[in-house]
């Protein structure tokens, strides 16, 4: 295994054989990572940061980067590539999600796990930043085939995660029967006496193997919370709202469903199998739509709704777009189309540096996705605290306490904003990086 560290991070043994190098390759050009450090960047020069801070969190602490074999239901045997990055742990224990997709690559999961390190930071859960993914396309896999690769996976990791280490939880195409797996296949590479322990290794597990009630509305309700933030800052009320969204998946149905009970209202929603547009007046109903997506994989077909092209969804009219699907969606193109006065990111990574200008001169706000899809990683926290204290948190209360917090980040972001004459996404960056650098000031560097 090759690991690439700045020396905040120490890496625990590898117990798997299929360990292979995490050197860059090829056609991994750095190219979103490259957008994580300009946007560090610009919060950096705005607040002047000490630069040895600038300089640890220009690289990961440490790369992972396995190959490994899994038995097909045929017999066959494929290999499959997979990464964990561990951006910075100054903070605590790296966290971040795992991801399934066939565009995984080293660079899209060093800038995951960047963004988790600054979203952390941002709301102050004592995490640092991780992210992992398999360059997989599920669909093409039987379920029996994914619990194998999952199972696969989490060996060749091996000691690279761990309940006080590095904490993964669910990410695109990976859910909490994923996470399920993981702690299944983590506690059985335990010795008997250390077993107990394993159930914090991952968050977002079913609640009855573990998880915490909450977690998996958690990233929605964020981002309605925030949304809800937002809405008398600009002079308008959450149940007059009228919002598109992008991906319906677990962040995006989510925050569909919440919104449809606060009264706002769904015009438009695309995900990887086409756009809708509602025909009637009273918009998408948001919980139909959820058991359609189940039932058929797809917003494609939704009764009561016309298929549309891309640029129409993008196109559309509302108050509100909520990308909740990939990265490079917003762009300076798809910026240009957008006829919304907030852009709400719960997805990570969503606007391109191009999208964000455009963004910038039309005056269309921005909730950026550190802030915005923070939910999911704060409701993480409380299952960790939860899994090792061994307690049982109610709904009230989680809910109670995912808004406290993200109350106390919104304010900063916007004070930081004022203060700096900062967009928000440099803004909720130099609050972050502030948080960071404190850190580092008190502890020092080792030796
Ligand atoms: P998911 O797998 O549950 O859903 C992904 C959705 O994106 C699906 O509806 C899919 O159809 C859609 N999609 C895929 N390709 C698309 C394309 N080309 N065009 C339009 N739609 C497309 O994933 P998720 O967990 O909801 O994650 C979505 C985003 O939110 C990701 O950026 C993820 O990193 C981010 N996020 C997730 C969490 C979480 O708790 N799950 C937390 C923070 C951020």
């Amino acid at each position: 295994m090759t690991t690439l560290a700045n020396g905040t991070a120490t890496l625990g043994p590898i117990t798997s054989p299929h360990s292979a190098s995490a050197a860059l390759r090829a056609d991994d050009q750095p190219r979103l990572f490259q957008r994580v450090r300009e946007q560090m960047d610009r919060a950096a020069e705005a607040i002047d940061l000490a630069p040895e801070v600038r300089k640890i969190l220009a690289s990961p602490a440490c790369e992972v980067s396995v190959t490994f074999p899994v038995k097909m239901d045929d017999g066959r045997i494929e290999m499959f590539s997979g990464y964990r990055v561990q951006h910075n742990n100054v903070l605590g224990p790296f966290k971040g999600g795992i991801r399934y997709h066939p565009d995984v690559s080293i660079d899209e999961v060093r800038a995951l796990a960047a963004w988790m390190t600054i979203k952390c930071a941002l709301v102050d859960v004592p995490f640092g930043g991780g992210k992992g993914g398999v360059q997989v396309d599920p669909t093409t896999l039987s379920r029996r085939e994914v619990e194998r690769m999952t199972r696969r996976f989490v060996y060749a990791l091996g000691a690279n995660i761990g309940p006080g280490y590095d904490v993964p939880a669910p990410d695109v195409n990976t859910d909490a029967r994923t996470m399920a797996w993981i702690v299944d296949t983590y506690a059985a590479t335990l010795p008997p006496q250390e077993r107990y322990r394993a159930l914090a290794v991952v968050t977002g597990k079913p609640v009855s193997a573990g998880g915490s009630v909450g977690r998996e509305k958690a990233t929605g309700q964020g981002v309605v919370d925030l949304i809800e933030m937002w809405a008398p800052d600009n002079r308008c009320k959450i149940s007059d709202l009228t919002y598109t969204v992008q991906g319906f998946g677990k962040v995006g149905s989510w925050a569909a469903r919440i919104l449809k009970d606060k009264g706002a209202k769904l015009l438009a929603v695309q995900d990887a199998t086409g756009a809708i547009r509602a025909h009637a007046a009273e918009g998408l109903d948001a919980d139909a739509l959820a058991t359609h997506v189940k039932k058929t994989g797809g917003v494609a077909g939704f009764p009561g709704a016309q298929a549309i092209s891309r640029e129409a969804f993008f196109g559309t009219e509302a108050d509100v777009f909520i990308p909740a699907a990939l990265e490079d969606q917003v762009t300076a193109e798809t910026a240009r189309l957008l006829k919304v006065r907030l852009v709400a990111e719960g997805a990570n990574g969503p606007t391109t540096t191009e999208g964000d200008a455009v963004l910038t001169e039309r005056s269309i706000a921005v909730l950026p996705d550190v802030l915005c899809n923070a939910g999911g990683v704060i409701v993480s926290y409380f299952e960790w605290l939860q899994n090792r204290g061994g307690a049982a948190w109610n709904a009230a209360e989680v809910d109670q306490r995912l808004k406290e917090i993200l109350e106390r980040a919104y304010a900063r972001t916007k004070e930081m904003a004022a203060e700096k004459s900062l967009d928000w996404r440099s803004a909720a960056y130099a609050v972050a990086l502030r948080r960071i650098e404190q850190v580092y000031a008190e502890r020092g560097i080792f030796p």
